[in-house]
């Protein structure tokens, strides 16, 4: 049963800089249709340990719950909210961006105590690197994981290090994606490596290439791809990991192709990202003429050179956002995304590549009734679902994102 409460009404325009509710007070006076978590949770992975009361909340419930325990709590608790969350948690975000803007945010607002992070486990992993010690990073929901970034297991990457370095495959640099574990940060950061996100992978890219002659790039490859060409690496000096096979086999590469490669691509991917295909770019030109083809690097490599941009998801609501009245986009990222730059611009013509497109399914788990339990909990005193890495994960991780930093 679907709970039919106020009808949507747009957001607001905002830039990733605006704070959405200075008065930390439940920001939305909008009721979203929202089922209650007891029906959306038939999926086997959600986290199941939520008291009972939580599990049949509906929208307005959930919605009064949270604004008195945000009276309560005031400035001491901000939520966060990535690009690519349900438009029923965006609703109570302070604040949205990409995974770096809200980490990074986090990190320059000390006086915000609790950090309620919608979006997934490594993103609240990186808030808690880059925020002071008294800050506590929660996850709303702990089942909400990145596919992508479970491709990279660290006993994987560690064994594939040992056995570049058994082959003699050696001056190679780390380059870890955002969109992995932060213990594979914290192995860049002690193996002279260093994080990279989707708007500055070519810069980290040139730094890389300043300090090794070759880079192993993980989790995506696509992206690592996508990069590498960019900075004019041919295909053929790129080699392709499959994390999958047994020790020893190389990652199915023969020696001579990994002494040639300047770039060693894991084998991951976004099972979002990966769906994207130059037939839906072909279709799009065709119903749109003159339309806009804007994607995430995340793409395979053909869909991205058959675009007319590629970027970032901020890249991609700025080029959104900025556009004349009557602007066409067609574009290649997450539905939620989309959909929102949809209805914040409604003077233009911005619609989701695929038709089909299924959201991230991983985001998908933050319900409103997790984010009710975390916030109650907080104004009662009570962290649940803290998400704490130990000190030396959190030095050496914080090491590799520095260097990332100090990139320009
Ligand atoms: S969209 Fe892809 S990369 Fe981003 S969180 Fe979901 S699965 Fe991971």
């Amino acid at each position: 049963m679907v709970i039919k409460t106020k009808p949507l009404e747009p957001l607001p325009v905002i830039s990733e800089d605006t704070v959405l509710n200075e008065a930390m007070e439940c920001p939305t006076d909008r009721d979203l249709d929202t089922r209650p978590l007891a029906e959306e949770s038939s999926f086997a992975f959600w986290q199941k340990d939520i008291p009972e009361e939580y599990w049949r909340l509906d929208g307005s419930q959930i919605i009064a719950r949270i604004a008195a325990a945000r009276k309560r709590l005031g400035r001491r608790c901000v939520v966060l909210g990535h690009h690519y969350q349900r438009e029923d948690i965006i609703q109570f975000a302070d604040f949205r961006g990409d995974s770096f803007k809200l980490a990074q945010w986090a990190a320059e607002r000390p006086e915000a105590e609790f950090i309620v992070f919608c979006g997934v486990h490594f993103m609240a992993e990186a808030a808690d690197i880059l925020s002071q010690p008294h800050q506590k990073t929660v996850l709303p929901n702990m089942s909400a994981g990145c596919s992508m970034a479970d491709m990279a297991d660290p006993e994987d990457v560690y064994a594939c290090w040992d056995e570049l370095t058994e082959a003699g495959i050696t001056d190679v640099i780390p380059i870890t994606y955002m969109n992995s574990a932060a213990s594979l940060k914290a192995f860049c950061g002690r193996n002279g490596g260093i994080v990279c996100t989707s708007s500055n992978a070519p810069n980290v890219m040139d730094w890389a290439f300043q300090r090794g002659k070759r880079v192993l790039f993980f989790p995506d490859q696509h992206l690592g791809r996508n990069t590498g060409l960019k900075r004019g690496i041919a295909l053929d000096q790129m080699a392709l990991w499959d994390y999958t096979l047994p020790f020893g086999s190389l990652g199915g590469n023969a020696p001579e192709q990994l002494e040639r490669a300047r770039v060693i691509l894991w084998k991951g991917h976004c099972s979002v990202h990966n769906r994207f295909s130059v037939q839906q770019i072909e279709k799009a030109r065709r119903d749109h003429p003159g339309i806009t083809v804007i994607v995430h690097p995340e793409c395979q490599m053909e869909v991205v050179q058959a675009a007319d941009a590629d970027g970032s998801t901020s890249f991609i609501a700025d080029a959104i956002t900025e556009a004349p009245a009557g602007a066409q986009f067609a574009v290649g990222t997450e539905i939620n995304l989309v959909s929102r730059l949809a209805r914040e611009n409604p003077d233009k013509l911005v619609y989701c590549l695929d038709p089909v497109v299924c959201p991230c399914s991983t985001m998908y788990r933050i319900h409103p009734a997790y984010l009710c339990w975390a916030i109650e909990e907080l104004a009662e005193g009570r962290i649940v679902n803290q998400v704490e890495l130990d000190e030396d994960t959190r030095r050496d991780a914080r090491i590799a994102l520095e260097r990332m930093l100090a990139v320009k």
